[in-house]
């Protein structure tokens, strides 16, 4: 059993914080408060009066370790319902091993909202720069206009370790002038998130993450974007092995409440098109940022697969000598036929290669045939398979050996 309790404010007055905590009871991990913090000028942003974060956190490790879960406090009806017939088993769906729990609570009831915002995350990636740039610069409705940017820790910047902190704390004050340019308020959302989750659930846990983060601030937010990365035709089309970015998508909508709508947004674009789109909009090649490779600084490594697809794409439109502030232009110029070599053996089954060759022979943009990508690439991709092989069964033999936990 899972027991959360005592949910209060807290004022941290040496770091000028403010923070909602509960009291987490459970077997898995050591019990302790569960933190979610802001600086003091946002404190009165966080939603103190019900426990609907608490309860979307601690659902993932239940499911996990097969814990039903006890709530001290009232949650939103709406996401009750949701989480009990159709969160869960939406999680099922593409994550094998997790079990239905039950989730008990006292009763039902809303926050008491204390302002009416739109909300999005920031990250100056091209998903978030195209919400951004539709529902704040093309938006002429006060009602769908985001009002209010938002960057957490949840997980995203490598799992809660010291270093993820880090890179988080360095990612908000490399954005913060993006935030203070446009005049919007830009908050930084801490936690401890991470004590009780395993590192791989950055990604496995990841969509039930961000709704934490969102419903932290459903005292302020009416409506909140969720800046999808897949286009309608790409999720019709290609989308069939990878189930976990269509569960996202469906979980979504479902981790809304009574007073708080969740909009998935951006799909109508393709990335391609998106990208093309906020050529149009100078602050994008100012700040895009969309580096998963290992490194503190806000710097794109030009060297993990995010950097280099994006790279490839910004090539293909003729921008990619404009970028020498963002990229390291250079570098991917030495692998670069590598890497289209890689882009054409991937089309049809990977949805940004398939977008970046489409687009590529749209615009005459050279690209080897797929006899030339395969004799060149052969020997490399052996190599990557069996690496991948070996990973695969090292993770799975994790996996197996962290559900026998101590009790
Ligand atoms: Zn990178």
């Amino acid at each position: 059993m899972i027991r959360v309790s005592n949910l209060r404010k807290e004022q941290l007055s040496a770091s000028r914080e403010t923070r909602i905590v509960c009291d987490i009871d459970c077997g898995f991990a050591q019990s302790g408060p569960l933190w979610f913090s802001v600086p003091e000028q946002f404190g009165d942003w966080l939603t103190d009066d019900v426990y609907d974060a608490f309860m979307i956190a601690m659902l993932f490790p239940a499911m996990y370790y097969n814990e039903d879960i006890e709530i001290d406090g009232c949650v939103s009806e709406k996401l009750y319902d949701n989480v009990t017939h159709y969160v869960q088993q939406c999680e099922q769906a593409y994550i094998d091993g997790l079990h239905e729990v039950h989730v008990t609570v006292r009763g039902f009831a809303n926050t008491a909202k204390v302002d009416h915002l739109v909300g999005t995350g920031f990250s100056a990636g091209i998903d978030a720069f195209a919400t951004f740039y539709d529902r704040f610069v093309k938006e002429a409705n006060p009602n769908y206009r985001i009002s209010a940017l938002f960057f957490f820790n949840v997980g995203s910047h490598g799992g809660g370790t010291d270093k993820a902190r880090r890179k988080f704390h360095t990612r908000y004050d490399y954005l913060l002038p993006f935030a203070q340019e446009v005049g919007l308020p830009f908050v930084p959302m801490d936690s401890n998130l991470f004590d009780f989750y395993l590192f791989e659930w950055e990604y496995d846990a990841g969509v039930l993450c961000r709704s934490t983060g969102m419903l932290v601030f459903q005292k302020v937010l009416d409506k909140y974007y969720v800046a999808y990365d897949y286009s309608y035709w790409e999720i019709v089309h290609m989308t069939a092995a990878d189930y976990a970015s269509i569960t996202d998508m469906c979980n979504d909508y479902l981790l809304g409440t009574e007073t708080l709508e969740v909009i998935v947004d951006g799909t109508r674009y393709r990335r391609s098109d998106k990208t093309r789109m906020l050529l149009e909009y100078p602050p994008f090649l100012r700040y895009l940022n969309v580096c998963v490779g290992d490194v503190e600084t806000v710097n794109n490594c030009s060297l993990c697969h995010k950097c280099k697809r994006t790279m490839l794409l910004l090539d293909i439109l003729g921008q990619l000598d404009k970028c020498g502030d963002l990229f390291n232009v250079e570098k991917f110029k030495k692998i670069r036929f590598k890497y289209k070599c890689q882009t054409v053996l991937q089309r049809g089954t990977d949805i940004y290669a398939h977008d970046n060759y489409v687009l590529a022979k749209k615009l005459n943009y050279p690209m080897p045939s797929r006899l030339v990508a395969w004799l060149y690439s052969s020997p490399q991709l052996l190599v990557a398979t069996l690496k991948k092989i070996a990973k695969s069964i090292l993770y799975r033999q994790r996996r197996q050996s962290d559900r026998h936990y101590p009790t």
